[in-house]
């Protein structure tokens, strides 16, 4: 009897993980922490009798998901996925799925749209920047129509730790094949595949970085331990011997393209996505490791790539880029955005996004980056955008004496090159617009002055526009870019 019992203990312990299928979802230890996030199974494999899970932590950015054992899954607490909800209601569902414990057999079954929604890793914000400003104002502006719809957001951090990788979601639903819909991306199927991490690790010059998402480098790169970079070229290499015997060949120092800024070790390389289109190419499968959508591959000719260098006795190190459509028809001054980790939280992920201003002001119009932005890039442009309209709100001096500074929309516009929207819309994140008197009115207090000039502080380098060498082409007025 008592054998009986022991052998049905270990037989319901047993089928509790093996009855587990992809599209569960239970609590799972993060790795490295003390954390029992729920997390969704999204693939399984046996290695060597070993089972492992491929897990996405339902409330965390896919960049967290991870392999993981059967001691770090609590299967307490197992929710099976449901065959109810019908297919096709989030990108995290399997394509295929195993049924277990009685729920029914079929297929597309799941519970998540997570992958789509959650995005609670990004970083949090600082409550001490969205504080209501009160009292004495130093500004009046006279804001018109738009300015009273409502729109409420977190606003921006004050600090500079929002260096952090951007990226844009253009198609945030999957799209069947299909002629080029957006800037950023081409638009493919997005399958349990592409939504797993496949390169295990990543050379670049003196850097080793830990792939964040999928990019579809060649099969027989990805099971690989370590994919080998040239700096210069971007061209990859199974091992670091293949890779030495490219460097010896490979006489490149900097990207391709014309290097169109220079100051101090900063530079920027403009390349065209027709003329260089194996080292574009290169570039986006790069980018693709650290950003979290269906960016483009092949098709680069339509774009620029801004590549930004840190210069040293060695060569121009590549540090980060952005793509720009050659012709938007909506404004759009960039389409992909990235600072490589390694150079993350150092004010280059700003640098980037100052040099993409730059350029609008070279050529007379206002810009906007590619919508939605993803967690990390909508809080680096707050930050930007907030950080480049109080330095004109406080740089203006007013007119006559007794008078209050003033300055329209448009004026703030025209100097920084921000799109009237993405204007509005910072001004309402950081509270600064009143309504006084029959006008708009925007008030400064001095807790606002002293975090911005906190911030500013932490922004030592800065796009100096006197070291941009470059004229704006017309892409429109071309037959073919
Ligand atoms: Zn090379």
């Amino acid at each position: 009897m008592k054998v009986e019992i022991e052998d049905m203990d270990a037989s319901s312990l047993c089928d509790s993980v093996s009855s587990l299928v992809e599209g569960c979802r239970l609590p799972v230890q993060m790795k490295g922490t003390s954390d029992w996030p729920l997390a969704e199974i999204i693939s399984m494999k046996d290695i060597e009798g070993t089972k492992w899970y491929y897990v996405h932590y339902v409330d965390f950015n896919k960049r967290l998901d991870e392999w993981i054992t059967e001691d770090s899954l609590d299967t307490r607490k197992v929710h099976f996925p449901r065959k109810d909800l019908g297919p096709g209601t989030g990108v995290t569902t399997p394509k295929k799925i195993l049924i277990g414990s009685g729920i029914g057999s079929g297929l597309n079954s799941n519970i998540s749209t997570s992958a789509q929604t959650s995005r609670p890793s990004s970083p949090t914000l600082n409550p001490a920047s969205v504080e209501l400003l009160n009292g004495n104002a130093v500004l009046a502006a006279a804001l018109q129509k738009k300015m009273n719809r409502k729109k409420k957001g977190p606003s921006l951090e004050s600090e500079d730790s929002l260096d952090c990788p951007m990226q844009q979601n253009l198609q945030p639903t999957p799209q069947p094949p299909g002629p080029r819909q957006s800037g950023s991306m081409v638009s493919h199927h997005d399958d349990i595949v592409t939504r797993m991490k496949n390169v295990e690790m990543i050379e670049l010059g003196p850097h080793r970085m830990k792939p964040w998402y999928f990019a579809p480098y060649p099969q027989e790169m990805v099971n690989l331990p370590c994919i080998y970079i040239c700096e210069f070229c971007l061209k990859y290499r199974k091992s670091r011997k293949c890779l030495e015997r490219h460097v010896i060949k490979c006489n490149l120092r900097h990207p391709p393209g014309n290097e169109i800024y220079r100051k101090e070790t900063i530079s920027f390389f403009e390349i065209d996505g027709r003329k260089n289109k194996v080292y574009a190419q290169n570039l986006c499968l790069l980018a693709k490791l650290f950003l979290d959508h269906k960016t483009l591959y092949y098709d680069t000719d339509p774009f620029l790539f801004y590549i930004m260098t840190v210069f040293d006795h060695r060569g121009f190190h590549i540090v980060g880029y952005f793509s720009k459509e050659k012709e938007s028809t909506e404004d759009y001054n960039v389409a992909c955005i990235l600072t490589l980790p390694p150079y993350q939280r150092k004010g280059y992920g700003k640098l980037l996004i100052e040099f993409s201003y730059e350029l609008s002001k070279f050529e007379g119009k206002t810009g906007s980056p590619e919508k939605p932005l993803s967690d990390l890039g909508l809080l680096s442009y707050r930050s930007y955008w907030a950080q480049t309209i109080l330095e004109i709100l406080l740089s203006i001096k007013p007119v006559g004496e007794n008078e209050k500074p003033q300055i329209t929309i448009n004026e703030i516009c025209e100097l920084t090159s921000i799109k009237k929207e993405d204007v509005i819309s910072t001004l309402q994140n950081l509270n600064l617009i009143n309504y006084y008197k029959g006008q708009y009115i925007v008030t400064l207090s001095k807790e606002i002055m002293q975090q911005h000039y906190k911030a500013m502080e932490t922004r030592k380098i800065r796009i100096d526009s006197k070291a941009l060498h470059w004229t704006p082409k017309d892409w429109g007025k071309r037959a073919k870019w």
